[in-house]
């Protein structure tokens, strides 16, 4: 959609952009400061593959923080962005004919990783009706004896659902009926909570020796384009990912590995009042969805979309187009409406569509004003 979006901007449109997968935030100014003095400092260097041992500290300081999580530095691993963390620890686990469990909607990349290893993808349908989260009945069946993996994000990108302590700990009971199971809880979205405290899987006493946690900087710092995300993980799985990772990358970026120790270190002030204006955002957006007849959706709890289901439009048509799938509504807001999003069935759910409020707030209700005017042709 980004691509789309620039060729028809370039065609001299007037494209406004819903489909932001990252903060349109500045990176913070002390962390700025913190690279710009690590480039004076001659930082230039290889690292160590898994990371600066200093910030490998400060990640269990963060983890110790603000999750009461403790691990050592052995068990984190620091890649060029929590994608290469994902990466690591897929294709260290996964061998051919694993299965790996995942519940819709979930963010595209897990079951592409998991289809690299020649895992076998097993999705769990979740609806909005069940706040787009799995209950562990849905878990327990299924669950086999070649389950390896279950992998998931809270909160969740796409739909900002945040599973609660009292829904992990019902997770938790399942997972500790089947030990061999290593669960990933992609945390990356965890500061973007709009219920409050964030809860991990692996504050479960039983599972932490059994949960990688990923997280990064792209989304709680306003830093994609730096490249740091981490893990935390048994030891010898992250001795595996280690391994894996000298032959690809070796470690991440020296000036983002220094800017990063003071990202963890420092208060979260700046990530708070990104949060807070996110906040506001989507209480306008939630108005201005509740003004679009046939969208269905839930009021996100975390990261910062909107994913409503919109099958009331799929069979009108404009006189021109048919609407059928989210596909052909996210092409028809684009071409008619001049809007950008991204369609739910790039996310496993081809009912829905994705809005970000990673955009200004006049640029979202602009946005919504084309959305709802283009909606209106349809018959
Ligand atoms: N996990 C989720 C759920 C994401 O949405 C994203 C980015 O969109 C990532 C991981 C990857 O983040 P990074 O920029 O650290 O690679």
């Amino acid at each position: 959609m980004a691509k789309l979006g620039r060729e028809l901007r370039a065609k001299g449109l007037d494209i406004v952009d819903l489909s932001l997968g990252e903060p349109d935030f500045d990176t913070p100014e002390h962390i700025k400061e913190a690279a710009k003095k690590a480039i004076d400092e001659n930082w230039s260097h290889y690292t160590p593959v898994s990371g600066y041992l200093d910030l490998r500290e400060a990640v269990c300081h963060k983890f110790s923080r603000d999750n009461n999580l403790l691990y050592k530095p052995e068990n984190i691993v620091v890649s060029t962005g929590a994608k290469q963390s994902l990466a690591n620890v897929i294709l260290s686990l996964v061998d051919t004919g694993d299965e790996v469990i995942i519940p819709t909607p979930f963010w595209v990349t897990y079951a592409a990783l998991v289809q690299m290893a020649n895992g076998t993808v097993k999705l769990i349908k979740t609806e909005l009706e069940q706040g787009y989260k799995i209950t562990p009945e849905q878990l327990e069946a299924a669950i086999t004896p070649k389950t390896k993996l279950f992998i998931f994000s809270s909160p969740c990108n796409p739909s900002g659902a945040v599973y609660s302590k009292k829904e992990l700990a019902g997770l938790a009971e399942v997972f500790n009926r089947h030990p061999q199971i290593i669960i990933i809880s992609d945390e990356i979205y965890e500061y973007i909570n709009y219920r409050g405290k964030h809860f991990s899987i692996a504050e479960d006493e039983n599972l932490k020796e059994r949960v990688v946690i990923i997280n990064g900087l792209s989304k709680g710092f306003a830093m994609t384009g730096w490249r740091l995300g981490y893990f935390a993980a048994p030891v010898e799985i992250a001795r595996a990912c280690d391994k894996l990772q000298g032959q690809f990358t070796s470690g991440t970026n020296a000036i983002t590995q220094r800017a990063a120790i003071t990202a963890l270190t420092s208060p979260l002030d700046a990530t708070y009042k990104m949060v807070e204006e996110f906040t506001r955002r989507k209480s306008r957006v939630m108005e201005l969805m509740q003004g679009l007849e046939g969208f269905q959706f839930a009021e996100p709890d975390g990261a910062f979309y909107a994913f409503p289901k919109v099958d009331f439009y799929f069979g009108k048509t404009d006189g021109k187009e048919t609407i059928s799938s989210a596909d052909d509504l996210n092409m028809y807001l684009l071409n008619k409406g001049h809007v950008s999003t991204v369609t739910g069935s790039a996310f496993g759910d081809d009912h829905c569509i994705r809005l970000s409020f990673a955009n200004s707030m006049q640029n979202i209700e602009k946005g919504f004003e084309r959305i709802g005017e283009a909606l209106a042709k349809l018959n």
